[in-house]
């Protein structure tokens, strides 16, 4: 049942590909028929055999004549739009078309640039010409998908932060002393995860689930820093941790709050938050001891200066040390401590640090280029980093 259902799909998203309507492409999918059918039915056969009316025969018969459009383009097209109109953002109801902003009899371009999602009410009025109240020009669309592509990003950003979806193998730094403090405050002791087991097996973990910081300097680190010991397992459970305490907690968006000013930084003061951005630390001085001063990760704009003082010990592995010293783009779970305006009128914060990784998903800050000069140019949606 589910594979003939992805056979559907296929199907569907093939009929898609040459702009046909998802509410014709699902009934045609329905009614049994496929491109190359559509191709060789007569509009009587398609109406008569396959139940479409007359104009949507004609509507099938009129796209399935052009290019289609390259899959992955459109992959990425629906998936940058939520798969929803950009015009309303599905509020006019669902069922989408892919439109081509300048009409394809113009200039068969098929390129991502001039591609655009809309719902059957917004691409009428796209086809609505002449000057009326009611239609949609070019530019309309280009400014709208612009728009609702960035607003699509930013949430998916968003809710990847929420659900503590970083890269596993790049986590750099944990203050497992704190993230215990919040699930027994959150949970009243510490939760079990995927990994707690097999560390309390190897002691690093008490019985009673906290980390044993006396047995794991006596015994396993060396006398080095805290975590000097092969073993990455601590950081994927302490990440588990964080994941089921954002279950509870909400973390607010930093990096955001960064862009819109003083009154919504200060919002933050004793509130959970996350950055995402361009990150600088100083290089911890070698050998990490006990009695070494924090280290120093900072972001800073010309409007404001976060600052988070971290544990050197909580360092998760070499690797992450020699990372320390220069600009990465990094995720700060962080818990905000003060918001204020300094002399030099940039916005200081700081925070303390519950996990630093690399993010899963981060906003495209590419600067726009206006629409008009990539209108017939090349996919150029390479991401870019600070
Ligand atoms: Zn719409």
């Amino acid at each position: 049942m589910a594979f003939l259902y992805r056979l559907s799909m296929q199907t569907k998203d093939r009929l898609i590909q040459y702009g046909i309507s998802e509410a014709i492409a699902d009934k045609a999918v329905k009614a049994g028929l496929t491109a190359s059918k559509i191709r060789q039915l007569s509009l009587v056969d398609l109406r008569t055999k396959f139940g479409l009316t007359m104009p949507e025969a004609k509507e099938v018969k009129r796209c399935i004549a052009r290019q289609p459009i390259d899959g992955s383009t459109l992959e990425m097209l629906l998936d940058r739009n939520n798969h929803t109109c950009c015009v309303c953002k599905g509020t006019k109801g669902g069922g989408i078309i892919v439109h081509h902003i300048q009409p394809y009899e113009v200039g068969q371009n098929n390129r991502y640039q001039n591609l655009a999602v809309l719902c059957p009410n917004d691409h009428d009025r796209a086809h609505t010409s002449g000057g009326l109240s009611m239609s949609l020009t070019e530019e309309q669309i280009h400014k709208a998908k612009t728009s609702w592509e960035k607003q699509v990003e930013l949430t998916n950003v968003q809710v990847a932060a929420r659900a503590i979806n970083v890269v596993n193998e790049a986590i750099d730094y944990v203050n497992v002393t704190r993230i215990e403090e919040m699930c027994g405050s959150r949970f009243g002791k510490i939760p079990d995860t995927t990994i707690a087991s097999y560390l309390k097996s190897i002691r690093i973990l008490a019985q009673n689930g906290r980390f044993d910081e006396a047995y794991v300097r006596k015994n396993l680190s060396n006398g080095g820093y805290l975590f000097d010991y092969i073993n990455s397992s601590e950081a994927e459970h302490y990440r588990q941790l964080l994941e089921k305490l954002s279950q509870h907690i909400r973390f607010e968006d930093l990096s955001e709050a960064a862009r819109s000013g003083i009154r919504r930084l200060k919002s933050l003061e004793g509130e959970y938050a996350y950055f995402i951005g361009g990150v600088r630390s100083k290089r911890p001085k070698m050998p990490i001891t006990v009695s070494s001063p924090p280290i120093v990760f900072t972001h800073q704009t010309k409007k404001v200066r976060i600052r988070w003082d971290g544990d050197p010990n909580y360092l998760q592995s070499t690797s992450a040390i020699s990372r320390q010293g220069r600009l990465n783009n990094y995720i700060v779970y962080c818990l905000v401590r003060t918001v204020e305006k300094a002399a030099d009128k940039i916005v200081d914060v700081t925070a303390s640090p519950l996990l630093i990784a690399q993010p899963k998903k981060r906003v495209d800050r590419t600067p726009p280029i206006h629409w008009r000069n990539h209108w017939d140019g090349e996919n150029n949606l390479d991401e870019e980093d600070d």
